[in-house]
């Protein structure tokens, strides 16, 4: 069994991606900790939150929304990371400051008009299908040069970066080998948009090797609150 939470998993995983880092020599700073709430209640982000994490990731939209308004009283950072169906983008861009699963023109025009002008511009990564896999969401690393170019004129919407989700192994060389082409594919698209900063790789599973990658923000559910139901 494992114990409740909160636990001292933040502090222990904090202390490890710092060494980590350390070590990495494609590591610039030490990654920023994206903790995944998804399916977790909003008294467990509480606890999180108390425990010094500030930034959430969210992948089922009424969940994430009934969650960000139970913790509005919070200086929370919350990221959209799921699947984005085109009906539902007005929600994500009035109520969320990242999106990290863009991959689709028709999805990024919305965006951009529906994010309200009052706001500062929502900040954006493209998710790459990284392993070519067909059942993965993700633009292709050919759509990708386009999408950015329109992402970058969009007034709504301001461009930060990659994000992937790349094939599940427990084969650290394949989850490095993965992360690499993923790195390259950014450092290739940074040519044209030197502005873009955030490489969104590294889950619970295989955070370690994207970090030695050079991963600039990893998103982690599992490993902080436990396993979770569905
Ligand atoms: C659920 C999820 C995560 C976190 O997964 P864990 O293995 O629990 O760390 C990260 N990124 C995305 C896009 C997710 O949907």
């Amino acid at each position: 069994m494992s114990q409740p939470f909160p636990n001292d998993n933040i502090a222990k995983l904090l202390q490890r991606v710092r060494l980590s880092a350390e070590k990495s020599q494609k590591a610039h700073r030490t990654p920023i900790l994206l903790a995944v709430s998804k399916t977790r209640p909003a008294a467990d982000i509480r606890a999180a939150h108390a425990c010094g994490l500030n930034q959430f990731g969210e992948s089922y939209l009424q969940e994430a929304l009934d969650k960000i308004d139970q913790l509005a009283d919070l200086p929370i950072t919350w990221h959209f990371i799921g699947p984005i169906q085109s009906n539902k983008t007005r929600p994500i861009a009035e109520h969320f400051q990242w999106v990290h699963s863009v991959a689709r023109e028709k999805i990024a025009r919305r965006l951009s008009e529906q994010r309200p002008t009052g706001l500062p511009p929502l900040q954006v990564c493209l998710q790459v299908n990284i392993s070519g896999e067909e059942s993965k969401s993700g633009a292709s690393v050919e759509a990708l040069p386009a999408l950015a170019a329109l992402v970058d004129e969009l007034p709504g919407l301001q461009l930060r970066g990659l994000m992937a989700i790349p094939a599940a192994t427990d084969d650290e060389q394949e989850q490095r080998q993965a992360f690499a082409r993923l790195r390259r594919v950014f450092e290739a698209l940074q040519q044209d948009h030197p502005h873009m900063d955030t490489l969104s790789m590294g889950m619970s599973g295989d955070w370690e090797a994207a970090i030695a990658e050079g991963s600039t923000m990893i998103r982690i559910g599992t490993a902080i609150f436990g396993p979770r139901q569905r």
